[in-house]
């Protein structure tokens, strides 16, 4: 079975459960609450790790409740790679979404063509984004970037409309950025998102990761054209901007012979 049949699995299962947990509350079935920015699972605390990292900084103080929620992100992170990208974030099946739709449509997004130097490029990019961010915020002393992270809007946005009937503006921005991916190709994760750049730190050379196993390969170059976020997946797999989406590894033809691009642990 395709990598992608369990990704999708993950996801629909999220975008299920970011309405069900809402769902619970309502009729006072509290084990499950929160949203993608601080969720409470039983006694254990989780929080976006970004959220948490903003929230002290702005404090100018470790709060030890707050860094004991980021333990199990982080530790998947570390493990598993980005896969809260890939496999969870609700936005990134929106995003998916948009581009069948635009495939449907037959538009021609703006998408730059394939050099070493893009991964280079749009790496400092995002981290450059991600440091403005967090001065903008250290200055305005609230977590501002929570504002921007469209995980985080998508959920709370269906836990209001489950609880209270209503959606909030905050909506409008994610519905922009679906509208802008129909145009620019994937945008938003490969070069701004500052939840997604953040959970890059976290990337351990040692955990999950695409690798070429075989020297040679019939160098069809389809990987390259599959990755959404346009690095090479035969040299760098282990870049801090790989998903672990596992696309490119359900494209290549050669894996259908024998195993060339696969997840490995080092
Ligand atoms: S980069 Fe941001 S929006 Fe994109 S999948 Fe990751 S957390 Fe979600
Ligand atoms: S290298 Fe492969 S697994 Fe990583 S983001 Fe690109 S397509 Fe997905």
């Amino acid at each position: 079975m395709k990598i992608k049949t369990y990704r999708r699995t993950a996801q629909i299962l999220t975008v299920f459960a970011i309405f069900f947990i809402p769902l619970l509350n309502v009729y006072e079935l509290y084990f499950v609450k929160g949203t993608f920015i601080s969720m409470d699972i039983g006694d254990a605390a989780m929080a976006d790790p970004l959220a948490v990292f903003q929230s002290m900084l702005a404090a100018g103080r470790v709060n030890e409740y707050m860094l004991g929620s980021v333990i199990i992100p982080v530790v998947l992170m570390l493990l598993l790679g980005r896969v809260w990208c890939s496999w969870f974030c609700p936005y990134y099946l929106c995003a998916e979404l948009m581009t069948w739709l635009r495939k449907k449509l037959k538009m021609k997004p703006y998408k730059p063509v394939y050099k070493d130097t893009v991964p280079v490029r749009q790496s400092k990019f995002r981290y450059i984004f991600l440091f403005i961010g967090l001065v903008l915020m250290c200055i305005a002393g609230v977590p501002i970037l929570n504002l921007i992270s469209a995980p985080g809007i998508i959920s709370t946005q269906a836990m209001l409309i489950v609880k209270f009937h209503y959606v909030t503006f905050e909506l409008v921005f994610v519905l922009v950025l679906l509208v802008l991916e129909l145009f620019y190709f994937r945008f938003w994760c490969r070069l701004f998102c500052p939840t997604g750049t953040f959970l890059s730190f976290f990337r351990w050379k040692k955990g999950m990761t695409v690798e070429k196993v075989r020297s040679e390969c019939s160098d069809c170059l389809s990987c390259v054209r599959s990755c959404p976020m346009m690095i090479n997946p035969m040299t760098m797999g282990a870049s801090s901007h790989c998903n672990n989406c596992g696309d490119c590894v359900d494209i290549c033809p050669d894996n259908r012979k024998e195993d060339t691009l696969k997840f490995t642990f080092k």
